[in-house]
């Protein structure tokens, strides 16, 4: 039977961990969406037509270091405002939500275009200032040349062009439960998801 967590939100809100803590509590699968647009992203800077890109997504393409970094994630949010590169990828991600034993998916549309039908569905934000700390320090750690200033910014930038967007808009569908992690420790942030799914699951 198919149980699908549907967690979106901005850039650094704690989408990622709080994702990857449910899959592994309830040993559900888990897919990080936004590792495909910043896939395509990566593609159209090697000079690839994002649509192209996206209609012939590869596994190794989601391989490699970079794919995490400021430069693809810029291009990522440019690739995801284009209709076409967003349907190209609507069936693999449905498929995956709909697989036996459970999935949990994080993105920007997962609970409101992906998986309108998921039986739970979490929207995660902070501040974009405790933001911009928090992949300050992740960037920084991993050796990265950032200024917080400049990460600021660019979490600015990506919020805008994600919310703003014509089509599949960053926006909290109307059944989301909202969780704002801007003063809560990652432990808290987890357990209040894990509490939320858990309670879904009872009554599922
Ligand atoms: O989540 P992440 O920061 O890796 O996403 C990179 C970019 O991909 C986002 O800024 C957004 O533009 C796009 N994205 C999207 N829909 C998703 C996941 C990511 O538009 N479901």
């Amino acid at each position: 039977m198919s149980f699908t967590v549907a967690i979106d939100g901005p850039a650094a809100a704690g989408k990622g961990t709080i994702s990857k803590a449910v899959a592994a509590h309830f040993g559900f699968a888990h897919l990080d969406t936004g590792l495909l647009y910043r896939a395509v992203g990566r593609r159209m800077l090697r000079g690839e037509d994002p649509v192209a890109a996206a209609q012939s997504l590869r596994a190794e393409d989601l391989q490699g270091d970079d794919l995490r970094g400021p430069e693809v994630a810029q291009a990522a949010s440019k690739v995801a405002v284009i209709p076409e590169v967003r349907t190209a990828l609507v069936d693999f991600q449905r498929a995956f939500a709909t697989r036996a034993g459970g999935a949990v998916l994080d993105g920007r549309d997962i609970g409101t275009v992906i998986c309108p039908e998921a039986q739970v569905k979490l929207f995660v934000t902070a501040s974009a200032e405790v933001r911009a700390e928090r992949r300050f320090a992740e960037l920084a750690a991993k050796g990265l040349n950032v200024t917080f200033e400049g990460v600021l910014e660019d979490v600015r930038a990506r919020d805008a062009r994600d919310a703003e967007r014509a089509t599949a808009p960053m926006v909290a569908a109307a059944d989301a439960v909202a969780l704002d992690t801007s003063d809560l420790s990652i432990e808290a942030a987890v357990a209040r998801a894990i509490a939320v799914v858990g309670a879904a699951r009872q009554g599922a």
